[in-house]
């Protein structure tokens, strides 16, 4: 089949690269001249695991391409996916212009029967909004079907995840134009749900706000332990046995972030407010979320005393691990109050330190390891979960680091050997170790 994707970010080039993989050919188009470029010299524009290896491999097969010249791969393509940016307005609600702009450009160009997909997240409604920009943009009646797609793949995991994907949703107004995307995912063999427009796009903002929800849930039930002394560690494995509940998800930490779920949930409190319902029990996920970081400044502030005379190695800026994404990452919100508070913030991420420069203060020194950072620091703290901390030498740690305090965002250690290896020790919902 003769595909477009239109817009090359994470979900675009991702999607872009498995459909040329499964045998399809492929043309990505973006209006940034400069990530084309690099693309076309074999370069990515963002970390993701196994992305790299696929693109080249397509690209030397001549099934997939990269391009600034949209009309050209329209009219190339019997589908069309539209895989932009929806960023969020001030207000919560959904910033549509760039797929509106997309659609502009398709009806401009439409030469001749094709199936637009919207792939990129977009409240319920879009598809009838592209459906009305494409026609009021056709030179002469040209038939074609809107379709939604919505994308689920994870940051970190986006070429499994759109490999094998748990569910396919499919949402269009007839069938004939359903099946042609039944066609073209069928080689991945995954459950699909086919279903009406509307469905499909609530679906993607339901999946995104409930799990958003479980992580506030049990963010909150982590404020209760701390108080209780009890262990939210505890309390999710108890509760993700549970199959009703499941254990994903229910991880006490500093909260959620990144480009999808703030966003979403965002714009479905907004979506839902058009519509005269008050999404309440959304406000107060937002809330909770929000919440995080300050809580564990106010405890970093508490045990350190002033913060003007420390020297803090903050590890992991990423929003997630095995990304370099920063947008919305809880390390903007910490470093922002710790520098704030006159904090000497030495930083490391494995791969988010350039991503980072432009959103954290210019104070930041960015280290090149972890022990680096903790150089003679008074404290590290903890802010995303990349496996490199998981297996950290904890040892050489405890040997760098000028007071032996760790803030851990994100329960990657256990208490226990922290307490054996002497470490004065806070994480999120479990009593703290402090050495007698
Ligand atoms: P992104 O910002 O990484 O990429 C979007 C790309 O679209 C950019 O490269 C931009 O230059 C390009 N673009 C914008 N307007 C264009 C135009 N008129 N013509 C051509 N290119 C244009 O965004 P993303 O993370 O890939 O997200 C895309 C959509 O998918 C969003 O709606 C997002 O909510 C959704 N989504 C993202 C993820 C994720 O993990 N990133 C997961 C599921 C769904």
């Amino acid at each position: 089949m003769n595909i477009c994707v239109v817009g090359t970010g994470y979900v675009g080039l991702v999607t872009g690269a498995v459909f040329a993989d499964l045998g399809n050919d492929v043309v990505c188009v973006d209006k940034v001249r400069g990530k084309i470029d690099s693309l076309k010299a074999g370069k990515m524009p963002i970390y993701e695991p196994g992305l790299e290896e696929m693109v080249v491999r397509n690209v030397d097969d001549g099934r997939l391409t990269f391009t600034t010249d949209l009309p050209a791969a329209v009219r190339q393509s019997d589908v069309v996916f539209i895989a932009v940016g929806t960023p969020p307005r001030e207000s919560g609600e959904t910033d549509l212009s760039h797929v509106e702009a997309v659609a502009a450009e398709i009806g401009k160009t439409m030469d001749r029967y094709k199936v637009i997909v919207n792939k990129s997240t977009v409240p319920v409604g879009t598809g009838e909004l592209v459906r009305e920009v494409i026609t009021r943009h056709q030179a002469r009646p040209i038939e074609f079907d809107v379709v939604s797609n919505p994308e689920f793949l994870r940051e970190g995991s986006a070429i499994e995840d759109t490999l094998r994907p748990d569910r396919i949703v499919i949402g269009a107004s007839n069938q004939g134009a359903a099946m042609k995307l039944v066609e073209l995912y069928a080689p991945l063999e995954r459950p699909m749900i086919i279903t009406d427009l509307p469905s499909a796009e609530v679906i993607k903002y339901a999946s995104n706000a409930f799990l958003a929800a479980k992580i506030s849930f049990i963010n909150a039930i982590a404020n209760v332990c701390e108080s209780a002394g009890a262990d939210v560690t505890q309390v999710m494995k108890g509760m993700g046995m549970d199959g009703r509940i499941g254990g994903a998800f229910l991880q006490a930490g500093l909260g959620y972030g990144g480009s999808c779920f703030p966003k979403d949930v965002d714009s479905l409190i907004h979506t839902a407010g058009r519509f005269g319902y008050d999404f309440k029990l959304l406000k107060a996920v937002v809330d909770i979320n929000r919440e995080r970081s300050g809580r564990l400044v106010e405890v970093i502030r508490k045990v350190l005393g002033p913060l003007e005379v420390m020297t803090v190695a903050v590890l992991g800026l990423a929003f997630k691990p095995n990304t370099d994404d920063m947008r919305e990452a809880k390390s903007i919100d910490v470093v922002h109050q710790l520098t704030a508070a006159g904090a000497t913030v030495r930083a490391y991420d494995p791969v988010a330190a350039e991503n980072a420069r432009t959103l954290l203060p210019d104070c930041v020194v960015y280290a090149a390891s972890p022990y680096e950072a903790a150089q003679d620091a008074d404290a590290v703290v903890l802010i995303t979960e990349w496996n490199e901390f998981k297996y950290l030498n904890l040892e050489r740690l405890r040997g760098v680091l000028r007071r032996r305090i760790i803030f851990d965002g994100r329960n990657v250690w256990e208490p226990e050997r922290m307490r054996r290896l002497g470490f004065e020790y806070y994480s999120i919902g479990r009593k703290p170790v402090v050495p007698a």
